[in-house]
């Protein structure tokens, strides 16, 4: 029976192209056959049916052009005419009558004609656009399936449209872990209409291991703006994860090995310096100067890289102690200045702020953010340390006049290993690591660093830092 209806209902057949005549032909006939059974037989009376038949035929038109397209509408006008034709012939219809049956049988064909094109073409239309979003679907879906990616797009509420395959080895692995759910950033997305870019998660496999997976989610809007759908990209990072920490276990390592050769050089060069023989010539002396110089930087190379592992692992430990910041400040603003001559290090407060908190690593930031004043200001210049209060909080700036930074790279600078690479910055030594490290130490103290610059301009870079901390 559900199999009757489906083969009778017309919109069961929208989006397929097949357009055959053999069903409304064969109906066609069937109606004829019927109406002269019933007017010869159950009415006795031919003239009876005459206007019923044409609303019949004109449904069964609309209904046929509508299922099979054109065929269809066709095939019925032509079935019908042929029968108005033969109902013509078979009454022996003779002058006026026999001409105004045929003219009424021309002007019905034409009506007929022109309902089943108007219909079947509009059904075909509707046909290929069917079609041809069902092609785009599938061409989406080899398309998702391709990526490396687990991908998922869901409708306005959340309904699921695509999915590839990639989704489903995900799934498999976070189905133990009830605090991961791949469609949670989409359903926020939708909700909050915000984008959300690359969240890692971690997921505890069965096996003990675990895998790291990173989400992005956002809304697709229509072209008034209202959310239609979302999508979200799913990748398991769990590779690189372990490459990178690969990579900082050899970076420790390899920092840790090389930080007691490097202090014993140190000490030699520092005995022999300080042991001046009557052997030791002006240009030898001056030397092994220079080998201390870059000895020292070589050190503080190396004590980067530890404190960058030491950040990646957790282990960059705090030793806080109650000391005035204004001293630190000075003593270090004395110190530099002896380094440079080229520069003017000013340094200007009007508080007087005690902080808790670790002391050389509070220097170590300073003493980043004013050697990169006085490094990408390489046309020399003042250089303007100040500290202050604002806002409960002690804030310190530094400020120089240098080569100053596009606001595109204000936030990247801070991360790990960024540098900034344009034709100028390429003469500038250094690792990126100096920002990073200062940026996680100023962290742990609940603090923050920023900077305010324009290329071209100079840098004013502030930290500041909670008083009670
Ligand atoms: P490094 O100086 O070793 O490259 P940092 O982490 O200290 O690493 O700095 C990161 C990047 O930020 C630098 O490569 C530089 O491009 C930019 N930068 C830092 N300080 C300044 C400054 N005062 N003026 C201009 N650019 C700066």
């Amino acid at each position: 029976m559900r199999k009757l209806l489906r083969f009778l209902n017309p919109l069961a057949y929208l989006g397929v192209k097949q357009y055959t005549i053999l069903f409304p032909f064969a109906a066609s006939v069937l109606i004829c056959v019927l109406s002269e059974f019933y007017a010869h037989v159950i009415a006795g009376n031919p003239e009876v049916i005459g206007s019923y038949i044409i609303l019949i035929h004109i449904t069964s038109i609309i209904y046929f052009a509508f299922r099979n397209g054109i065929p269809g509408g066709l095939t019925a006008t032509v079935v019908a005419l042929a029968y108005y034709f033969y109902i013509i012939k078979t009454q022996d219809y003779t002058g006026q009558r026999l001409t105004s049956s045929i003219v009424t049988t021309i002007e019905l064909g034409i009506i007929y004609f022109v309902i089943s094109l108007a219909i079947g073409h509009l059904k075909q239309k509707i046909d290929r656009m069917i079609f041809r979003e069902a092609e785009e679907k599938r061409r989406l879906q080899v398309i998702i399936d391709q990526l490396p990616v687990g991908v998922i797009v869901t409708d306005h509420q959340g309904k699921i449209l695509h999915q590839n395959k990639q989704i489903k080895t995900l799934l498999t692995r976070t189905e133990q872990n009830e605090g991961v759910s791949l469609q949670g950033p989409l359903n926020k997305s939708l909700e909050t209409g915000a984008s959300m870019s690359k969240r890692e998660f971690v997921v505890h496999r069965s096996d003990g291991k675990k895998s790291y997976l990173q989400i992005s989610a956002t809304p697709i809007r229509n072209s008034e703006g209202h959310i239609i759908a979302a999508a979200s990209i799913i990748s398991d990072i769990t590779a690189q994860k372990d490459l990178e920490s690969k990579k900082d276990d050899f970076v420790n390592m390899a920092s840790h090995e090389l930080k007691t050769p490097i202090t014993s050089m140190r000490l030699y060069i520092e005995s022999l310096l300080s042991t001046k023989t009557p052997h030791t010539s002006r240009q030898g002396h001056k030397t092994l100067k220079r080998v201390h110089y870059q000895i020292e930087k070589l050190q503080e190379i190396v004590s980067d890289l530890l404190d960058v592992s030491r950040i990646q692992t957790g282990k960059l430990l705090l030793h806080k102690e109650r000391f005035l910041l204004n001293d630190l400040v000075r003593e270090t603003v004395k110190e530099l200045q002896s380094s440079t001559i080229k520069h003017v290090l000013r340094y200007e407060s009007h508080a007087s702020i005690t902080l808790t908190a670790d002391k050389f690593r509070i220097y170590q930031v300073l003493t980043n953010l004013i050697t990169n004043a006085v490094k990408y200001s390489p046309d020399g210049g003042k250089i303007l340390i100040r500290l202050n209060r604002k806002n409960g909080q002690s804030l310190l700036s530094v400020e120089d006049h240098g080569i100053g930074i596009d606001q595109t790279q204000h936030k990247k600078i801070f991360e790990r290993l960024y540098q900034v690479t344009d034709r100028t910055e390429k003469t500038f030594p250094g690792l990126g690591m100096g920002l990073y490290i200062s940026k996680e130490i100023i962290k742990r103290h609940k603090g923050d660093i920023w900077v305010e610059s324009q290329k071209g301009k100079g840098s004013t870079f502030y930290v500041s830092m909670p008083i009670g901390s």
